[in-house]
């Protein structure tokens, strides 16, 4: 069956020598087989010596765990590699001591545990603190891998109970964590709940497993989410180098479930702000049937400074891409703030006050969001 149109060919990821073609396309296998430390990374890559120094001293700060396809999409000589930066501790992490650990306050706007209430009637509900692996650059560092916020099926309960007794709360976030890091049997059992409470109209995925580990996503997996339609969900690649033939077979399998798929990516330094790349990312995603959604303004955040980029540089490329590829292929720049999330467009653009720049929040709130030096 065709995944996209001819000439498009993303690269194949075939298993690498001593590992069969079924461990390789397992799920069991990859998250048994992730890399841990420095002597598993070495199978992958030639860690510099600052990679090297940084996966020993920062490990502990920020759980280090990349699967075993998502290493071998690194470029093994290059520490500047897209791939490798986004998983691969650097010396500027720990140089990076500005920004807090929940920069958007998630925790004030938390009824009960791991449920994130921002907007009146939607939620983010963290379901679990476990990902496939760990990307530095991400926004709930604090929680993401850490034990205290795991959720049990007896805190999953609480949390249901707290959405059946909120009717307006018609459109509930998956996310965690990664949703889809559950067994098909967990998933269903929250989907059902979820499902028989009359006022959740939606409910969305938000996963980056489609990117960081495509085989999770198997026929048996999407026809279980094709039976709790409407489900959305939300992806996130950051780089057309990511967008691989597993991974498009993986997003073609949820689109056949009739699940509509967007992408949220973060705009980062040396990753991908750059209209080229950003463009090409863009059209490749539209080509195997994702939506580009939201591009993030990356947070100012403990341990992740290095990655940030002026919003006058994301405005710019952003508008580059304007007139130059089609409306839908462009995502929308912005924000999140503890007010939501604002767009970063004229309309919600203040001003600047000396290194801040002020935008206007849904709520007519005005943020003041430090901005990095270009
Ligand atoms: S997959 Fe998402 S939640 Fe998990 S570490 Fe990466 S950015 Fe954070």
């Amino acid at each position: 069956m065709p995944v996209s149109t001819p000439g498009f060919s993303p690269a194949p990821v075939p298993a690498p020598d001593g590992v069969t073609q079924e461990d390789w396309e397992s799920f069991a296998w990859q998250m048994q087989n992730r890399v841990r430390n420095l002597e598993d990374l070495e199978r992958w890559i030639e860690p510099s010596p600052e990679e090297a120094q940084a996966v020993g001293d920062l490990a502990r700060r920020f759980r280090f765990v990349i699967t075993p396809y998502y290493a071998s999409l690194m470029d093994p000589k290059d520490p500047a590699c897209p791939i490798r930066r986004q998983v691969v501790p650097s010396p500027q992490e720990a140089e990076d001591s500005a920004g807090l650990a929940d920069p958007l306050d998630e925790l004030l706007h938390s009824p009960v545990k791991n449920v994130i209430r921002v907007y009146p009637d939607r939620i983010a509900f963290c379901v679990n603190n476990e990902c496939a692996l760990y990307c530095r650059f991400c926004l709930r560092k604090r929680m993401v891998g850490e034990e205290g916020w795991s959720m049990q099926k007896r805190e999953l309960e609480l949390a249901l109970d707290w959405i059946a007794e909120t009717p307006e709360i018609r459109d509930v976030l998956l996310t965690g964590g990664d949703p889809l890091v559950f067994s098909d049997s967990r998933l269903d059992w929250l989907l059902t709940r979820l499902r028989e409470i009359p006022h959740v109209e939606l409910i969305r995925l938000g996963t980056r497993l489609p990117v960081t580990l495509p085989y999770r996503v198997t026929e048996e997996l999407c026809r279980m989410l094709e039976r709790h339609h409407p489900i959305w969900v939300n992806t996130h690649f950051n780089h057309p180098a990511e967008i691989t033939a597993p991974a498009v077979e993986a997003c073609r399998r949820l689109a056949q479930a009739g699940i509509p798929l967007g992408n949220q990516s973060v705009l980062m330094r040396g990753i991908n702000d750059d209209v080229e790349i950003m463009k090409s990312l863009c059209e490749q995603l539209v080509r195997i049937r994702v939506r580009p959604y939201y591009c993030y303004q990356a947070q100012l955040l403990e341990g992740t400074g290095h990655f940030r980029v002026p919003i006058e540089r994301g405005l710019e490329i952003f508008s580059a891409m304007r007139g130059r590829t089609s409306g839908f292929a462009i995502p929308r720049y912005v924000l999140d703030t503890p007010h939501g999330k604002v767009p970063l467009e004229r309309s919600s653009l203040q001003g600047r006050d000396g290194e801040d720049v002020l935008v206007e929040a849904w709520n007519g709130e005005t943020w003041r969001e430090p901005n990095p030096p270009d």
